[in-house]
């Protein structure tokens, strides 16, 4: 095609669906989807092998692990879906896993994370032609992103939603366990004081 290509920001509470459009979006424009809730996960995840994150967050000693952190995605020629690689490790089966989804917001919290990791978000956005998912990126990332989606739906639709995902990867968890993770993120992710979790004002909001 020899169209422009744009910027998509797709943003939204937990569990919305937002990647699954995203991948579609970006398959059918033959565009390149960013996961950026991935990267959030695998330094929690890092955080959690390394006993930075274990009762509780050692925020410094995880703000002081930052820079041996490298997050990349690799393209996964048959399922033609980037997958996430954390210091050559591919993690992107163990960055979905209910321990990492209940540290995970408290770790992005921290500004020293988002700093970095926005960074890194915007470099992979600088020839356009991205379709992105997250919390922050039509407020933040991109705050010129050409077109911006924000994804909604009530707590326990989306929470149903993420528990028959994990139930088919096997992991014994209840529906309660999940409910409660998705409106413990949404309630951090929406107040916490860096990048929190609103609908852009230019964004079409999709419930
Ligand atoms: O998108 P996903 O649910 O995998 O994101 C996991 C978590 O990562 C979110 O609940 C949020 O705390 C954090 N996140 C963020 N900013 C983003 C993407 C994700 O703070 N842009």
């Amino acid at each position: 095609m020899g169209d422009k290509k744009i910027i998509i920001a797709i943003d939204g509470h937990s569990s919305t669906g937002k990647s699954t459009v995203a991948k579609r979006v970006a398959k059918k424009l033959d565009y390149i989807y960013a996961d950026t809730g991935a990267m959030y996960r695998a330094v929690t995840y890092y955080g959690l092998k390394n006993g930075i994150i274990t009762d509780s967050l050692n925020k410094n000693a995880l703000i002081a692990a930052l820079s041996k952190i490298e997050i990349r995605f690799k393209l996964n020629k048959k399922s033609g879906v980037g997958e996430t690689i954390l210091n050559a490790q591919n993690v992107e089966k163990e960055i979905r896993t209910i321990e990492v989804s209940n540290w995970v917001s408290p770790v992005a919290e921290l500004t020293e994370v988002r700093r970095k990791l926005v960074e890194q978000q915007q470099e992979m956005g600088l020839e356009k032609g991205i379709v992105m998912d997250g919390r922050d990126i039509g407020t933040v990332v991109f705050p010129d992103a050409e077109l911006k989606i924000f994804m909604t739906a009530s707590a326990p639709i989306r929470a149903k939603r993420r528990y028959n995902e994990m139930k088919v990867s096997n992991e014994s968890i209840s529906f309660e366990e999940v409910l409660d993770n998705v409106e413990k993120r949404d309630h951090i992710d929406s107040n916490r004081k860096d990048s929190p979790l609103v609908r852009a004002k230019d964004a079409i909001l999709l419930d």
